[in-house]
């Protein structure tokens, strides 16, 4: 008998094609030698073109709504996904959008990283965008937006950065339940779980639910700020590399993904998790006969941000 939903109790608004599949990738297994290798299609939450934060989202838009908030206000960088789907929740339920958007950390200077991907899509849901410098003070300049949005009577509730809160983290408590019944129904079970790690709420969520439901099976977040591996990851941190740089780990993982398995990962998020997964596997971190999950957390159309890096 599966175990019930431990945050079936807690307020939630449905906003993501849930449950998304869980499919095996054969061909990218097989090219890796084994362990079995499954994804869990995250990106495929719907929602503004999906991804992992419609899942927070679901609770954080529940408590946000139950305070009579009117508005939604979150930051992050340009090319932000977080914003993306916030942007999109608060269009699905006519609630006013403000997002701080933040410049500078990412080096980027394209058109297409400057107005192209996610930004693009920001501008279509009808969120008003209000930009400040990575370097400043990000916390100052939110707290007066939303002192600002309050003085002209608006209800203005915070969406934490990444929605990584413990409120929405329980968006991935829900889905590692709904994993496990998935595996359960598929008649396996994985010994790891792998994904990309940022904000850290889904790892967050991730880590509660299975110690909850599953305390076997290994959690393994990738930092997406530096390269995997220790050694490369120091070499490339004194180089520069971190938060949304393009690394060589990351291009074969996008380019393995793409023509082996029809998948479209991202350069930020996604493409860096699978390159922690395949470094890993490489690494003999795995038996042969391992079955392992990867979650796809969605990202795709910063894909369109860093057009040079895959169709110079
Ligand atoms: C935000 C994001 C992540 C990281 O999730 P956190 O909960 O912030 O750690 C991973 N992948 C994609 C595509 C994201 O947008």
């Amino acid at each position: 008998m599966s175990p019930p939903d431990p945050t079936a109790a807690i307020a939630r608004i449905p906003l993501g094609h849930l449950p998304t599949p869980l499919e095996p990738m054969e061909r990218l297994s097989a090219h890796l030698g084994g362990p079995a290798l499954y994804i869990k299609r995250d990106d495929c939450t719907g929602l503004g073109l999906g991804g992992n934060k419609v899942r927070k989202l679901e609770f954080l838009l529940a408590a946000a709504e139950a305070k009579r908030a009117d508005t939604l206000v979150t930051a992050g960088v340009i090319q932000s996904n977080h914003i993306r789907q916030t942007a999109a929740a608060a269009a699905r339920r006519g609630l006013a959008c403000h997002l701080v958007l933040m410049e500078g950390r990412v080096g980027m200077a394209s058109p297409e990283y400057l107005a192209g991907g996610n930004l693009l899509l920001d501008r279509l849901f009808g969120a008003t965008l209000h930009r400040h410098p990575w370097t400043g003070d990000r916390n100052g300049a939110i707290a007066a937006l939303m002192a600002r949005l309050a003085a002209e009577g608006r209800k203005p509730a915070f969406i934490p950065y990444g929605g990584s809160s413990a409120l929405g983290a329980l968006g991935y408590v829900r889905a590692a339940h709904e994993l496990l019944a998935q595996a359960r129904a598929l008649g396996i079970g994985f010994d790891a779980i792998v994904h990309a790690s940022g904000s850290a709420g889904t790892q967050a969520g991730l880590a509660a639910g299975l110690a909850l439901l599953a305390p076997e099976v290994a959690l393994i977040g990738i930092d997406i700020d530096a390269e995997p591996g220790r050694v490369r990851a120091d070499v490339t941190r004194l180089a520069g590399a971190g938060y949304g740089q393009p690394t060589d780990a990351m291009l074969e993982a996008v380019g393995l993904a793409a023509r082996l398995e029809g998948l479209v990962l991202d350069p930020v998020y996604s493409g860096k998790g699978l390159a922690g997964l395949i470094a890993l596997v490489r690494a003999g971190r795995f038996a042969r006969d391992a079955r392992l999950c990867f979650i796809h957390t969605g990202g795709a159309p910063a894909l369109f941000a860093y057009r040079d890096l895959f169709a110079p």
